[in-house]
């Protein structure tokens, strides 16, 4: 029988055989930032740290976080590269853009194994999902200095797939690919499966009935690890959709299996993570906290105790899938940066996605944070199914205020718009805006 791992003796290594491996990869990362990265080296210096009393996973809480804030003003202040860099540019082979919403992006630098070890762990990811050989897979991630496209189409190929290319093609062009190949799986956000399959909709065609689709896997934003949202995805596609969290700065870190479980297993051989509380104490199983992630395998820019901003759940389970790897609840369940007090209470956009999207009316929606009548209000703008009449859509608003109503503990404002009024996103989508803190120009 077929394994379903991918690789077995990492995937179901034992705990003490996995942190004498992180413990000696760790020492080995810090004295090489520590020999070759001025940025590091300073920063150890002001944190009063001799590498060479670093020895293992025990050790770790006394380096210095690394922050995104940080990498930024780094590459401002020298650019383009900073110099958290620790290798000689000419062994670099890669770079890849941040996609940054506001300002200047960060640029990754990857010599020939990094970029290796990104696509390797993210192959395992694809192999975790059934992902064959014998597959035909479709990345259709924008062509660009993103890493989504890039490190998918290296993946798959690394699986020995049969890879079509498709970054640069149109909506159009990629529905006739899907109708006229044997394309088995497909990865994209999920943001663009759901508007691949209206597209496709509005012409006439059933991706779920006229394409070979069995898999599919999403990135860069959390969808497909919302249950509503990836029933939506999982229809659209007659296929089974699976969540790829991932980071440029760290690694295509995590995976769900075929057990579907509900698990996020971590690639912890390549990235140890650590999952800390408000006072950077480390949580423990069950416990939530910020993700922070410390890069075991990159050497031209050796990322150490990098602050995510995404918050996690520790699980307090084990997979029936049997793989050994640190696991979370679910995927990413929020991120820092996007939490929203709105009268003393805290909201998550994903949480408004998680009730707005089991209503299966809802084609698209809009979250605005605004003041209204000189209190902070929500306002969730809904673009209704075209086959809605008038009554029924009053109907749906009701409804969608109660759920909104219980599960926030808020009054949330909802207004219908004229069907396939709101922007569709074909990449990452932007469906948040705060206009108390939006500056008008
Ligand atoms: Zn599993």
């Amino acid at each position: 029988m077929a394994s379903r791992y991918f690789e077995p003796d990492i995937e179901r290594r034992s705990r003490a055989a996995m942190t004498r491996w992180q413990s000696r990869r760790l020492r080995e990362q810090v004295r090489h930032a520590a020999a070759r990265s001025p940025c590091y080296q300073r920063k150890f210096k002001a944190a009063g740290i001799k590498p060479a009393l670093i020895r293992g996973l025990d050790d770790l809480q006394r380096l210095p976080f690394t922050t995104k804030d940080e990498l930024k003003e780094n590459q401002a202040s020298a650019p383009p590269w900073g110099d958290v860099l620790a290798v000689p540019l000419a062994e670099v082979l890669r770079v890849h853009l941040t996609s940054a919403t506001t300002g200047r992006p960060l640029a990754f630098l990857d010599t020939r194994e990094d970029w290796h070890g990104f696509y390797r762990s993210y192959a395992r990811s694809l192999y975790a999902y059934g992902v064959r050989q014998t597959d035909m897979v479709m990345a259709a991630f924008s062509y660009g200095p993103w890493i989504g496209y890039w490190s998918g189409f290296y993946a798959a190929q690394e699986l020995g797939c049969l890879v079509f290319p498709v970054g640069g093609l149109s909506t159009d062009q990629r529905i006739d690919a899907l109708l006229n190949y044997p394309i088995t799986v497909v990865g994209c956000t999920p943001s663009y499966a759901l508007f691949l399959a209206e597209h496709a909709a509005k012409k006439g065609l059933d991706l779920a009935k006229e394409t070979k689709v069995r898999i599919t896997w999403h990135t860069g934003e959390p969808g497909a690890s919302i249950p509503a949202t990836r029933a939506r995805i999982e229809a659209a596609f007659g296929a089974k959709a699976y969540d790829l969290p991932g980071l440029t700065e760290i690694a295509a870190w995590g995976f769900e299996c075929d057990a579907r479980s509900g698990l996020t297993h971590v690639h912890e051989d390549y990235c140890y993570p650590e999952v800390l509380d408000e006072r950077d104490r480390p949580v423990g199983p069950g416990g939530r906290g910020e993700l922070v992630f410390t890069s075991l395998y990159r050497k031209a820019m050796p990322l150490i105790r990098y602050r995510t901003r995404d918050v996690v759940q520790v699980a307090a389970r084990r997979c029936p899938c049997g793989r050994t790897l640190v696991a979370f609840e679910g995927g990413v369940l929020a991120r820092l940066d996007d939490m929203k007090k709105v009268r003393g209470i805290i909201v998550y956009p994903r949480r408004i996605e998680e009730l707005v999207r089991p209503h299966a009316e809802v084609d698209e929606f809009q979250i605005v944070f605004r003041r209204h009548e000189g209190l902070d209000d929500i306002l969730v703008r809904v673009d209704p199914s075209p086959s809605l009449s008038l009554s029924e859509r009053d109907g749906l608003r009701a409804q969608l205020g109660e759920s909104l109503r219980t599960g926030l503990g808020l009054r949330v404002s909802v207004e219908m718009t004229e069907p396939g009024a709101l922007p569709r996103w074909d990449h990452k989508a932007r469906r948040v805006k705060d206009e108390r803190t939006e500056v008008p120009f």
